[in-house]
């Protein structure tokens, strides 16, 4: 490679540098960042953060919503921990109320996700809000997120060596949010969360415990728009969790 062509690449690769960093600047809610680090006078000239990317969403809406979910995404940074990243178009943290007594656990973002950074915002996610608000809760009440942050290709599932490098900030943000239950979709997230490969429809339904969490495995909602028939049981396992909240059932999630 000659000089002269060498110097271009440079450039675009620290320009891409700099984009992912505003990127992940912007997901932890900075909304603008000084030209220099060196002290500036007043009326200086700011990067708003904005004009590199959509506008931000508010940090609750981020999944960031206290200050050890911020310090947990701030952990993870721009994210290159496994094979994941190279795939993902935005990293996706997690949404919903920092202090939820009601989690829900996916296995991975997928295209929408993927594309919003936000989990469950599909088809499948429009079904969990149902089945949530069939519970008794908004969406903001309780708190959304997966076992991987990033989307597997071709909505493969995450491999082991790609769950053994996530699963930690998982267990983190369960530990920053204390929920008093953890609903875990589908039997990707249960298998993995309980090292348990017990098929789901036999584990559904049954009251487990996960980081000292009680949880309640059930189908996943994109499988449940698949097999609606599975909606009915998956709607008693959801009777459970509102049991424990003395909840009583408005009716069925359609
Ligand atoms: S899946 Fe998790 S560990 Fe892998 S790159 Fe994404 S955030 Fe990092």
């Amino acid at each position: 490679m000659s000089g002269d062509a060498k110097i271009p690449a440079e450039a675009a690769a620290l320009a891409a540098e700099a984009v992912r960093h505003l990127w992940w600047l912007r997901d932890a809610g900075v909304r603008e960042v000084p030209l220099a680090a060196a002290p500036r006078p007043a009326g200086a000239a700011v990067v708003a953060v904005a004009k590199a990317a959509p506008p931000p969403p508010a940090l609750s809406e981020n999944g960031c919503g206290s200050e050890e979910l911020l310090a947990i995404r701030a952990g993870l940074g721009d994210c290159t921990r496994c094979k994941l990243h190279g795939g993902r178009t935005r990293l996706v943290f997690g949404v919903g109320n920092p202090s939820a007594e009601l989690m829900f656990v996916g296995e991975g973002p997928g295209a929408d996700e993927d594309l919003q950074g936000e989990p469950f915002v599909g088809r499948a996610g429009q079904l969990l809000t149902k089945m949530i608000e069939a519970m008794g809760f908004a969406r903001s009440e309780v708190y959304i997120a997966n076992v991987v942050k990033c989307r597997p290709p071709g909505n493969r599932d995450p491999e082991p060596d790609e769950i053994a490098a996530c699963e930690p900030f998982l267990k983190a943000q369960i530990a920053a949010i204390r929920p008093r239950v953890v609903v875990a979709l589908g039997r990707f997230a249960v298998q993995t969360l309980l090292r348990d490969a017990t098929p789901i429809g036999k584990q559904r339904g049954r009251w487990r415990a996960y980081e000292g969490v009680r949880l309640m495995p059930t189908f996943h909602p994109a499988y449940l728009l698949r097999n609606p028939a599975e909606k009915k049981p998956a709607w008693e396992d959801l009777q459970l969790v509102m049991k424990e909240f003395g909840k009583t059932a408005p009716g069925r999630e359609s």
